[in-house]
């Protein structure tokens, strides 16, 4: 058994894409808390509304929203998990350590910001699976067949808040888990493949690829 794995990153470093591949060869219950947002906005649920505004503006949605619906996430696992975009709040961070009969380990993909602004311009991902596309992929999703579109809070303005968040916000709750020895930091800067490499070798397991 690997553990339940929280994957943490700033926008854009492919938390979403190595997260996706490493929970579905370890069998773990997978949960983007970004993308769960996204499609409740599209689907204008109550927390859709709620969380529009600060989607929107490309700033974090408050731990009162966060906290209750990923604690009812994580209880309705069988299995082990990974979570992609949470904790992103020192409070996040230590709310799921009390919550939680064991301590998650925690992956941080490492990227630096020129790559990031890089990345972020011109990506797209599934409205139905939520996957991010890869270079070359066009108009609809290689895996579901959904159609491919720009993410909203991808524009340049937006993307800039999420950053100065990430670094205000999230590394606070990466001090947490660097303190407790609990955190494994992974430079992102490579071709997917070699760092999904990098990130089982930080999860020390073996799988075949
Ligand atoms: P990115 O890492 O590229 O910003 P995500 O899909 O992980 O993309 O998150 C998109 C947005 O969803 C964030 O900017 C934030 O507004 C909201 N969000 C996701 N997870 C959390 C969380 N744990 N706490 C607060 N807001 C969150």
């Amino acid at each position: 058994m690997s553990g339940s794995i929280v994957f943490l990153g700033p926008p854009a470093s492919g938390k979403g894409t190595q997260g996706r591949r490493l929970a579905e060869d370890l069998g773990l219950a997978y949960l983007s808390t970004g993308a769960l947002l996204r499609r409740e906005v599209r689907d204008g649920s109550s927390l859709g509304g709620r969380a529009k505004t600060y989607l929107d503006s490309g700033e974090y949605v408050p731990d009162e929203v966060m906290v209750p619906m990923v604690l009812e996430w994580v209880s309705r696992q069988a299995s082990d998990w990974l979570l992609d975009g949470f904790p992103r709040t020192l409070r996040q961070a230590m709310v799921l350590d009390d919550e939680l009969d064991v301590e998650v380990r925690a992956i941080i993909l490492e990227v630096g910001e020129a790559e990031l602004r890089r990345r972020v311009s011109g990506r797209l991902e599934c409205v139905d699976c939520h996957r991010v596309a890869k270079a070359g992929e066009k108009e609809l999703c290689v895996a579901c067949g959904g159609r491919l579109v720009p993410r909203e809070d991808d524009s340049v303005e937006s993307f800039e808040n999420r950053l100065a968040e990430y670094q205000r916000l999230v590394l606070p709750a990466i001090d947490y888990y660097r303190e407790r020895e609990r955190a494994v930091l992974v430079d992102g800067l490579a071709p997917p493949d070699v760092v999904y490499d990098r990130v089982l070798k930080a999860v020390a397991v073996d799988v075949v690829i």
